[in-house]
């Protein structure tokens, strides 16, 4: 669900086609795949909108720019942000076409006539945890959204008969104006391009078949989801005017920063504090990860800095591939309040050690020499 297409392959074109060659594609795939063409198949209205996509983000030279430098992630952008909402469709079918479908196969199309306008697609956007994205988790986000009008059936008529065809448009919902040479073609404003009038709207939704409502959606998180991803919930976006096709929700991912690892794709990252005296005489240090604690081994002599991989503790990958590795760097904690016998024994040490064995010292010397008064 949240792997997304190459906008150029959708389009079947290179990744340096011109502004004509983009829609030109454009053209030929949406007229196949438009779903007024092709009822009743999902597939062909999930191609149609994808189409649409790829077309607005590479027809603008701005957005274009950005989708080749960011890739899908230009357009999911920071919380809240507006890059991430893409236009209807259907309008971008209309601005390449420069008019309604109907117009284009010659034939009224039934979304005009019946007055049914689809909803709008919505976006959430949602917070996980680190620990929510790692095992996948099913969240139940609250909406404000149209929902179908139960009173009226989504007829928006208080009883049967009440919708009748626009008479000022002829149930076009456009109306033409000629200015010159020129056709103007406008929405009607007798019924706001919907082709059909109500003389006795429903009093819960006034006419719209729809009414806004918070409500409540399921939806299931997949383990391995990061910030940026995109997911689509069909049909939970707005409900459509007067009976028309819902629109789909979208939520837009956001993993929080945790207090312990750092994330870098399915590889994660921790600091660990590790005893003085278990660096220089080894031993077992525990490990957080996300399934629980584990442990590594430390060798005897362990610099600080130093990282240890612990297999299969990183993050899982979004579609079943390899799982990703916990890497654990120790810091060598120094001990702070020594008592005077622990004072003394390590004063004690440090002369039995002598400058002999502190390879890191050593090597730092020898680099270092014509610096010191040697
Ligand atoms: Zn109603
Ligand atoms: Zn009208």
């Amino acid at each position: 669900m949240a792997a997304q297409r190459d906008y150029y392959e959708i389009l079947g074109v290179s990744r340096n086609a011109d502004a004509a060659e983009i829609k030109k594609a454009y053209r030929k795939l949406a007229v196949k795949f438009h779903p007024d063409k092709n009822p009743g198949d999902p597939t062909a209205e999930d191609k149609f909108k994808e189409l649409g996509q790829a077309y607005e983000a590479l027809s603008d030279p701005d957005k274009r720019a950005a989708y080749d430098r960011y890739g899908h992630e230009a357009f999911s952008g920071g919380m809240g942000g507006g890059r991430g909402g893409f236009h209807d469709p259907a309008d971008i079918f209309s601005q390449v076409f420069g008019g309604g479908f109907e117009e284009f196969f010659g034939g009224a199309s039934s979304r005009k006539k019946s007055g049914k306008q689809r909803g709008s697609d919505l976006r959430y956007d949602l917070e996980i945890t680190l620990e929510e994205a790692a095992r996948g988790v099913e969240k139940e986000l609250e909406i404000e959204r149209n929902i179908p009008c139960g009173k009226c059936n989504t007829t928006g008529s208080k009883g049967s008969g009440g919708v009748k065809t626009c008479s000022t448009c002829g149930g076009r919902g456009v109306i033409d104006r000629q200015a010159g040479i020129f056709i103007q073609q406008s929405t009607c404003p007798e019924c706001r391009g919907a082709g059909e009038t109500i003389s006795d709207p429903c009093g819960d939704c006034r006419g719209q078949g729809r009414v806004e409502r918070a409500t409540r959606i399921k939806l299931r998180i997949p383990a391995g989801v990061d910030t940026g991803v995109r997911l689509r919930s069909t049909g939970n976006g707005d409900a459509g005017v007067r009976g028309g096709v819902s629109g789909d929700l979208y939520a837009f991912i956001h993993v929080a920063d945790h207090d312990v690892f750092e994330r870098e794709g399915n590889t994660l990252f921790c600091e660990i504090p590790l005893p003085f005296s278990t660096a220089a005489l080894g031993g077992e240090l525990k490990v957080p990860t996300l399934d629980g604690q584990s442990s590594i081994k430390i060798p005897a002599g362990t610099q600080g800095g130093t990282t240890f991989r612990v297999r299969d503790k990183g993050m899982p990958a979004l579609s079943g591939g390899i799982k990703g590795d916990l890497n654990v760097t120790v810091q060598v904690e120094v001990p702070t309040k020594l008592n005077k016998d622990q004072q003394e024994k390590l004063r004690e040490f440090s002369e039995s050690i002598g400058d002999q064995n502190s390879p890191v010292h050593q090597g730092f010397l020898e680099k270092a020499k014509r610096f010191f008064d040697l």
